[in-house]
């Protein structure tokens, strides 16, 4: 047995599926999880010892590569004062006052512990300043685990084949309507009929847990102009796409502006820490403001903010997003290029650091074009993939994530080791 095959084993005992999030447990591709015991900029270790490049990057947190010397020094030394308060720092305020000046639409944020409670919070705040019940979202987007949220969703849950979770009340389920992505005419159609019973509309503004999906521009302005006209809220859950698409996110690459979005992952820079905000006025509906609740242990952790201000401090500087979209932007040519060469029903694209693979001529636009690839297909790549040294996610369902740290010479040899895999 290897030693990844030994921990898999040993990890069942005592955890559900021998893993803390279903996805990682390999259980739509098959196989061994990999054990990871290190990571360097655009490396990880397995218990094998066996080296990967890494194109999971922690599902998308680690914009500068593992184990940056910044973040890492900002991380330590926030530590050496102590780990927890619960209660207010200065350091919160930093990062917030730069959320705020880094993304024009946020007025206020609070700060949580996970892309969960970014979104969770997000929509009880929706529906408290509305006074409304009835919340928007479209399949295949996933919007963490919230019961609300957990209806035809994306990410794990289509990976094994169940995008509505058991455990969630019938009666919280009804109150969430799904609707198809980049269906303008079926998002008129609701908002004609019931428009004023939608607290809100929650969206990934560009699709990244049913593999990478780009909004059309009509229909990111259809849900724009239909909340702003019924008084609904426009919720954008940038959890994935905040500052990893680019530095004003994806509501700047669209030019929209929401009432309210969530971020994690890139703001906590690898460390358990996410945000919500928006405009002041539904801010202000928050505890203890106002009557709408939400609080935590851990929310504004000093050492987690440390590593959030660190890592956004460095996708600051110019060039930044220049050089990082570039070297996507080639990974996903690279791949479509051998894919093309070696005859193989294939396409790529990315946005900003993120990226998406599909065994399909054509980029999927909806989760019906998603579920039309070819995941057989996928899951023998992956094993290829890995089998070279390279870290894909292991679900056809993910998009793929670039760092910082990768090298134009990582690409290349990413590349090249496709190459092989489309021509075997
Ligand atoms: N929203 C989006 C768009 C996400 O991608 C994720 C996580 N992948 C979440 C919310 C939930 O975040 P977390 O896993 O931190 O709870």
């Amino acid at each position: 047995m290897t030693a990844n095959e030994q921990l898999f084993d040993a990890a069942q005992k005592h955890i559900p599926g021998g893993v803390n999030s279903p996805v990682r447990a390999f259980g739509s591709v098959g196989g061994t999880p990999r054990f990871f015991k290190k990571g360097e900029g655009a490396y990880v270790w397995d218990a094998d010892g066996q080296r990967y490049i890494d194109y999971v990057g922690s599902w998308g947190p680690l914009i500068l590569g593992h184990a940056h010397p910044q973040v890492l020094d900002a991380v330590i030394a926030a530590a050496r004062d102590g780990l927890s308060f619960g209660a207010p720092t200065q350091r919160e305020i930093e990062l917030a006052d730069l959320l705020c000046e880094m993304l024009p639409s946020l007025e206020q944020v609070r700060l949580v512990s996970s892309g969960t409670e970014a979104t969770m919070s997000a929509i009880r705040l929706a529906r408290g300043f509305t006074g409304r019940d009835k919340l928007v979202k479209f399949e295949g987007c996933y919007h963490g685990h919230a019961d609300s949220l957990l209806v035809k969703a994306g990410s794990g849950l289509l990976t094994f084949a169940n995008p509505s979770s058991a455990g969630v009340p019938a009666a919280v389920a009804a109150d969430t309507i799904v609707l198809p992505y980049n269906d303008v005419a079926a998002l008129e159609a609701l908002f004609a009929t019931e428009g004023d019973k939608i607290a809100a509309i929650i969206v990934e503004p560009v699709a990244g847990n049913m593999n990478l999906v780009r909004p059309s521009p009509a229909f990111v302005t259809a849900m724009r102009a239909l909340t702003e006209r019924h008084g609904a809220v426009l919720i954008y859950d940038e959890v994935m796409t905040g500052f990893r698409v680019g530095l004003q996110c994806a509501q700047g690459l669209h030019g929209i502006t929401p009432d309210l979005t969530c971020l994690g992952k890139v703001v906590g820079g690898g460390m358990p820490l996410a945000a919500f905000g928006g405009r002041a006025d539904i801010m202000g509906k928050l505890a203890p403001l106002g009557p709408v609740y939400q609080a935590g242990t851990l929310s504004g952790n000093p050492v987690a903010v440390a590593a959030g201000l660190a890592t956004l401090q460095a996708i600051r500087q110019p060039g930044f997003f220049d050089t990082l979209g570039a070297k996507t932007a080639a990974l996903a040519e690279g791949l479509s290029t051998a894919a093309r060469n070696a005859g193989v029903a294939f396409s790529a694209q990315s946005v900003g650091g993120m990226f998406g693979v599909y065994f399909s001529a054509t980029p999927p636009q909806s989760f019906a074009d998603v579920m039309a690839s070819d995941r057989a297909r996928f899951n023998a790549f992956f094993h290829a993939m890995l089998a070279e040294g390279v870290y894909l996610a292991p679900s056809a369902f993910e998009a793929g994530f670039v760092s910082s740290a990768h090298s134009d010479a990582d690409i290349a040899a990413t590349v090249a080791a496709a190459a092989r895999v489309f021509a075997a």
